[in-house]
């Protein structure tokens, strides 16, 4: 099957050219040139995941170099279980995304995309150096995923001071084939620095970069795999759909779940929990896109301004009415994250993390009416642990860390700290080539 690019509908690519390159040329993003029924068709509910995975993402990859190895790159990727787990009796669930071995749901992407790139790159003279700007949870996901995978080097690039040191320990705790960098900037100027990699001419080819951020069809589309079990799962349970309410920033995870739907799998609404980055729901509201800089909040991974999987939504919904029939969308500040923290946990003894804690918001500022319509699931994002600064004092003890967590705590850290400038990064790239 082919995807074809937002910017130019005649630049199309198979699944694992799609996956090699990131962005189409023009800076497009890829997005399925058909919506085959067979993908949500061949996943049946109580399947183990992987299997459930290997069903859905079969038909995407059909007449590519990487379809006889879908099984195996599914049995890699989706080997923690997402389980939808009852809240408040059948009326309310929660999909919790955060098993894997950095407790967050990019683990899935993160991990699909190492297995897929692994075997792309099989051979090849040199390795492939990823290079991931974060400002906390991707370049842990994606540095797990890739460690030790031969073949690819990781390059994480994080802003010096600016991540808490529970983030700080999952983007240097690797070693090996992952080197960690302290950009003595914000992250801003990461992503910046690696945008100008891309960009200086002859940089990129000359040190085979590649990158491996949210925008990479290869961590999107796997991510449309847990919302098509659950949703199928509670059909299958109580013969109406889910719907779901996404902590959102770049709209990666959102825009899975809205191809889920689209595809054909049980589900009504798609509510879409932001922070106090308000740019998706003034969108919908004014029906103007205004994008702005991103403001820090306590859900720092969906603090995001100009959020870049809204060109795939906009893709197939081309204006803010047409999205708006589509999902809906609300912002949730500060104030409210901390202030549902502590009730959910009195009321439920749930535990969120701040991202968790925007759809259970979402959830809670419903009118009971609309909570009553439909089956909700809240999409729990990330485990509370690895926010356990700010979760901690709210709910009044300590948050239980999960082994995989535990395990990366424990291991000693390393990085390097250098100017957040072109030059700095070729030196450290040819010191460590050298
Ligand atoms: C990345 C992230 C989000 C936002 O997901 P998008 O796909 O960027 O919308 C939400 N919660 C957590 C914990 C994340 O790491």
């Amino acid at each position: 099957m082919q995807f074809v690019s937002t910017r130019d509908a005649s630049h199309q690519a198979s699944f694992s050219e799609a996956l090699g390159r990131g962005l189409a040329a023009g800076g497009g993003l890829y997005v399925p040139l058909e919506w085959p029924a067979s993908a949500v068709a061949g996943v049946r509910a109580g399947e183990a995941l992987a299997s459930q995975a290997a069903q859905f993402l079969a038909p995407f990859a059909s007449g590519d170099p990487l379809a006889a190895e879908m099984p195996a790159i599914a049995g890699e990727a989706f080997n923690f279980p997402a389980p939808l787990v009852p809240l408040d009796g059948d009326r309310l669930g929660v999909l919790e995304l955060f098993h894997g071995p950095t407790a967050a749901f990019k683990d899935f992407g993160a991990r699909f995309l190492a297995a897929a790139l692994v075997r792309l790159r099989r051979g090849a003279p040199r390795p492939l150096k990823i290079l991931v700007a974060t400002s906390g949870d991707t370049g842990g996901a994606v540095a797990a995923a890739f460690h030790r995978q031969p073949g690819i080097e990781v390059v994480v690039l994080f802003p010096k001071g600016q991540v808490s040191p529970t983030q700080q320990q999952q983007l240097t705790c690797w070693g090996d084939n992952v080197q960690s960098l302290a950009v003595r900037g914000s992250f801003d100027d990461c992503q910046r620095l690696v945008k100008q990699a891309f960009a200086a001419p002859g940089f990129a080819a000359a040190w085979d970069l590649s990158s491996a951020n949210s925008i990479n069809l290869g961590r999107l589309l796997p991510q449309a795999v847990y919302y098509v079990a659950s949703s199928v799962q509670l059909r299958a349970r109580t013969g109406k759909p889910a719907s779901f309410i996404i902590p959102s920033g770049n709209l990666g995870n959102a825009t899975a779940c809205v191809w889920a739907r689209r595809l054909g799998a049980p589900i009504a609404e798609i509510v879409l929990a932001h922070n106090a980055n308000r740019t998706v729901p003034d969108y919908l509201a004014e029906g103007v896109l205004r994008i702005r800089a991103s403001v820090a909040t306590l859900a720092s991974a969906m603090d995001v301004g100009n959020p870049s999987n809204l060109e795939r939504l906009t893709a197939l919904y081309p204006d803010a009415a047409a999205l708006g029939l589509a999902i809906s969308a609300v912002s949730v500040d500060d104030g409210a994250i901390r202030a549902r923290i502590r009730a959910d946990h009195e009321r439920f003894g749930a535990l969120w993390c701040p991202h968790t804690a925007t759809a259970a918001e979402a959830w809670a500022l419903m009118p009971a009416a609309r909570r009553g319509s439909q089956q909700w699931v809240l999409v729990a994002t990330a485990h509370p642990a690895k926010f356990r600064e700010t979760v901690e004092p709210l709910v009044g003890r300590p948050v239980p860390v999960p082994a995989s967590l535990a395990r990366l705590f424990g291991r000693p850290a390393q990085y390097t700290e250098i100017d957040a400038t072109l030059a700095a990064l070729q030196a450290t790239l040819e010191r460590r080539a050298a």
